[in-house]
């Protein structure tokens, strides 16, 4: 009954219907696999890891993500990373094995991490700086299930200017209003330390400009993340084509910039990033991409 329900009813085809791909010899579409694997439900294929539920979906929502920051060029070769916590559970979080090109990243190739970086389950390990910054993140935020650092062409481009401050120019720079830290780049983190002092800086704000480098978001889901992360780029490139005529730029009240902030965090925010990723991915089912379901 649900407006957004994806599945066989009214001649629709279900998100997995799309799906081919195998993984590890496992058809994750088949009828087979149907009957062998617990089903998750039509929207996140088969649980063939047969963890819990809720891991599963954060698994498929994750390895989304690494097909979506692809796509849209956010990520860079094989580094930058994305982690996500099991709901639930405040010591382990996923994370992709270092190496993987962000296009081979799967439901099921992610790893599971505790905070000490011991591999709970999973092939490979995280790359270091990854480990130290998401661990420390995940561990000392309240209300952190996800955890994205990239270096995103447009708003990596801003965090090279002198003193650079997200301007309220455009509904979508306003749904950053008063969410942005911004701190100085500090060099590669092997330990602890710079995790601690970034989850200070942060303080109660989702976003990190860290300049000279790129960005962090520490969202509650993995949804809200990706949805954060998707239109800060966007405010950042409408910033970059104003800056560049050289006129004078014209700055949203900030009254009505709270407003508009305000009305997306008291609950529309939410479900929008949450349709948002839904709808990403079964555009992915529809394309080359279709195999992070797997
Ligand atoms: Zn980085």
């Amino acid at each position: 009954m649900g407006s957004m329900a994806v599945n066989g009813e009214n001649g629709h085809k279900s998100l997995t219907d799309y799906a081919a791909n195998k993984n590890n010899g496992v058809d994750c579409t088949s009828v087979a696999a149907r009957g062998n694997y617990p089903v998750c439900d039509e929207n996140y294929g088969y649980n063939v890891l047969r963890c819990s539920d809720e891991e599963w979906r954060v698994r498929v929502d994750l390895a989304a993500a690494f097909r979506l920051c692809h796509k849209y060029g956010f990520n860079e070769g094989i580094n930058n990373h994305l982690t996500a916590e099991v709901p639930g559970h405040k010591d382990r979080f996923l994370v992709y094995p270092f190496g993987l090109l962000w296009n081979e990243v799967t439901a099921s190739n992610l790893l599971l991490v505790d905070m000490e970086g011991k591999v709970i389950s999973g092939h490979g390990q995280p790359e270091a700086t990854a480990f130290w910054i998401h661990s420390r993140l995940h561990n000392l935020r309240p209300n952190t299930g996800a955890v994205f650092h990239t270096h995103q062409p447009e708003i990596s481009s801003l965090a090279c200017l002198e003193g650079f401050r997200l301007p309220m120019i455009h509904q979508n720079s306003l749904r950053f209003f008063n969410d942005i830290a911004y701190d100085d780049y500090n060099g590669l983190v092997l330990d602890d330390n710079e995790g601690r002092h970034l989850a200070e800086v942060l303080g109660d704000k989702r976003i990190l400009l860290h300049y000279s480098h790129g960005i962090m978001v520490c969202t509650e889901t993995v949804a809200e993340a990706f949805d954060a992360m998707y239109y800060l780029e966007q405010a950042a490139r409408v910033t970059v084509k104003a800056l560049s005529t050289g006129q004078k730029l014209k700055i949203v009240d900030d009254k009505v910039a709270k407003q508009f902030k305000d009305i997306m965090d008291s609950g529309p925010g939410k479900e929008y990033a949450r349709l948002h990723l839904e709808a990403l991915k079964r555009d992915l089912l529809k394309g080359p991409d279709k195999d992070f379901i797997c």
